[in-house]
This record gives C-alpha cells, structure tokens and sequence, in this order.
C-alpha cells in the first residue's frame, strides 16, 4: 500500500474486523493518489476467507482467484466518460444473487461522479438496502458533482494527500534517475500522475519544457515553432508554465508587471482551453510569444 495510505487502510480493516464496517464507501481524493489500487486491494481484504489482523492471507481460493483478476463477486463499473444507467443497473444484477464464494460481494466505482442522474437514482436503493456481506465502494476526485442523495447514503473516507517528502521517498523506490526538484513540487500531491510523467519518455519531459523556455527568452527558437513541437500536450504545457510563472513571480523581490501579467495570463490561459471549439495551439502560442519577449522588458 502507498505510504500516505497505509494508516486509512489499517483503519478500514480494523473496522471490518470489528464489524463496524459502513457498507458504502466514498473514497473522496485528489487525482494521483491510489485511490484504484486502494480500493482493489482493500476489497481483495474483504474478499479473503482467512484473513487475519487486517491483512489478506494471499494463499486462499478467494486471493488466487483475486489476484488472477477473475473473482466471481468483485465487480467493477469503469467509464472513460460517463456511467450510463445500464452498467449500473448490470452491477445492481450481478450484486443481488448470492455469492459465489465466501459469501462477501464487493463493487467498486470508479470515478462515480460520472455517474448520470438516472445512474445515480439506480443506485439509490442498493446504497440503502444492500444484499447481506455486500460492500460498494464509490471514488472519485469530484464528490461536488455527486447527487446529495448519493452522498448522504455513503460514508465519506477522506484520502490523505501525501506531502513533499512523502512523495520524494516514495518516487525514490520507484525512479532510480534524477529529477527536477520543481517538477517534484509540481506534482507532490499527484504522486503517481508524476511517476507516470516520468516514464512517458516519448512525450515532453519537463527539462525539455524548460530548455524550451529558455530557447525562446534567448530568441534562440520561435514561439510558435515550440507550440508546434507540443501541440499534442497543449493542455498539460499550459499547467506547467502556470507553474513555471508561478516560480518566477515568487522568485522575484520585486516584482515586474510583465511576470505578474504573464502568470494571470496563463491561469486564464489553462481555463480557456477546457471549453471545447477553441484553438489550443494558438492559445500556447500566444502566451510562449508573450514569454519570449520577458528578457527585452525591464
Ligand atoms: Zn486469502
């Protein structure tokens, strides 16, 4: 289990230990923190027919079948963008005929925010009255967008956000090569959006990005020959110089207008772009001009 996780599972175990379990979870956290692989192996926990002190034994039937990915009561309802009321209403089916092995069910949703209102109302009654040794499990990063009738029929776990630290000391297990500390910063809280980032080799990394930069305040490389180059991560370039500005302003004893412009400039520049019709090139290629002529300013 990831670090930062590890005592909110210890606590859930502890209280399906003691029978003090609420039947539906809402594992509510940020975007990168493990919320899936939590989920998974605390309904392996679950699952297990001997497990003992909180932990899966890993031998039984129930953690073999598990572990092959083929346990016939662990059910999942996944969406890329929306859970539409007949994977809901295929989950409620299979969850309320009887267990297939040790007699514990367990459905987990994955970004249950996406869930439509009628996915939502279909869900209402198992929330309320599930079939006996059934757990649900329900994540999301977006509890905003849960309909109150959701929320209320669910108990809340709040997933811990790892810190810095955290973070350094886990990506050091995972990544042997060095990183760029600012990009640690960027993503501390995202742990494993950053790992991912990482090993992505064939994309843009963020030495790149800030070679880019350079390049262009030196008028070395043209704006828009660099919002070319990235144009298929515009989204995530423009994360990144809201970032990058945010560094610079902070860095700054006294600070220039043209910065503090640049930095608004970007955070509008981020929103901007999730609106579906405007042309993200020429958003990154605006505000990489705009940069490249920081160096010429007072
Ligand atoms: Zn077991």
């Amino acid at each position: 289990m990831y670090p930062w996780l590890s005592a909110t599972f210890t606590q859930l175990a502890q209280r399906k230990q003691d029978n003090k379990l609420h039947h539906a979870l809402l594992l509510q956290g940020s975007q990168g923190i493990g919320k899936s692989d939590f989920a998974k192996q605390f309904a392996a926990l679950l699952l297990c027919s001997k497990n003992v002190q909180g932990q899966r034994c890993g031998v039984c039937h129930a953690c073999l079948l598990q572990d092959a990915g083929n346990h016939p009561d662990f059910h999942e309802v996944i969406s890329e963008k929306q859970i539409g009321v007949d994977q809901i209403r295929e989950a409620i089916k299979k969850l309320s005929g009887s267990a297939q092995l040790s007699g514990t069910k367990v459905l987990v949703i994955y970004a249950a925010h996406t869930m439509t209102e009628s996915s939502s109302n279909a869900l209402l009654k198992t929330l309320e009255e599930p079939t006996a040794n059934t757990f649900l499990m329900l994540l999301t990063h977006k509890s905003e967008r849960l309909l109150p009738t959701i929320l209320s029929r669910c108990e809340r776990i709040i997933m811990p956000v790892p810190d810095t630290t955290q973070t350094q000391v886990w990506l050091s297990t995972q990544w042997d090569k060095p990183v760029d500390a600012e990009f640690v910063n960027l993503y501390a809280s995202s742990p494993l959006i950053l790992l991912d980032e990482l090993q992505q080799e064939h994309k843009v990394s963020y030495e790149v990005f800030k070679a880019g930069l350079q390049d262009i305040i030196q008028q070395r490389v043209n704006p828009s020959q660099l919002a070319a180059d990235w144009q298929e991560q515009v989204e995530k370039i423009l994360k990144w110089l809201q970032f990058w500005l945010h560094l610079q302003v902070k860095r700054q004893s006294e600070l220039p207008e043209a910065l503090w412009q640049l930095h608004q400039q970007a955070i509008k520049a981020v929103k901007r772009v999730r609106n579906p019709g405007v042309n993200k090139v020429l958003v990154l290629n605006q505000l990489l001009t705009d940069i490249s002529m920081l160096k010429s300013k007072p």
